[in-house]
């Protein structure tokens, strides 16, 4: 399995870190040929107009859209994955830095679908789900807020999960790559 990680701005050295712990070769994706040969796609969070911009500047747009692999997407990944964003593909509308100035980082704890252990997310100038299309399964939700959702062989996440020791989010995707690949067999 050969996964990549769209390392044009953000956290994509944590995510290839996480990855590399749980024994998966992971790649860093900088231009749009290094997206041949990849089972699996994470889009990392950072800043979502930056990612955005560099996206335009090298031509990503179309290739991303394009990806037939399972596709990851972490803050501004997300923003970039949902409804209206440059990748699209995910039907949920999503509010950018939707959490207030004062609490505009904060960490949380939340439980997790099918999980007794619940997971700490980091949220850093996070984006907030504002509604969730009808093919979307809310995997775990803080306050009443979906932070972690499931499309086919999409998954989005408004915190950080590359930030801590817990790999649970990570071996998840992992688990959607296998079956999308399976799928695609
Ligand atoms: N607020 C950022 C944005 O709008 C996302 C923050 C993050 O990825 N940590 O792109």
């Amino acid at each position: 399995m050969k996964i990549g990680v769209l390392a044009l701005q953000g956290n994509f050295r944590e995510h290839i870190r996480t990855l590399a712990g749980l024994g998966v070769e992971a790649v860093e994706v900088r231009k749009p040929d290094h997206l041949v040969g990849l089972d699996g796609l994470i889009v990392p969070g950072g800043e979502s107009t930056a990612i955005g911009r560099l996206i335009g500047l090298y031509s990503f747009e179309e290739p991303l859209r394009n990806f037939q692999g399972a596709m990851f997407g972490t803050c501004a990944g997300m923003i970039l994955m949902g409804r209206g964003g440059l990748i699209g593909q995910v039907d949920i509308g999503v509010d950018r830095n939707a959490y207030g100035r004062q609490v505009a980082s904060f960490e949380a704890d939340f439980p997790l679908a099918d999980e007794e252990k619940p997971l700490r997310g980091v949220f850093i100038r996070a984006p907030r789900v504002t509604d969730v299309g009808e093919g979307v399964e809310v995997l775990a939700e803080l306050d009443g807020d979906p932070v972690l959702l499931r499309q086919g062989r999409f998954l989005v996440a408004s915190f950080h999960p590359e930030l801590t020791d817990d790999t649970r989010v990570h071996e998840r995707f992992l688990d959607l790559v296998r079956e999308d690949m399976h799928v695609g067999a």
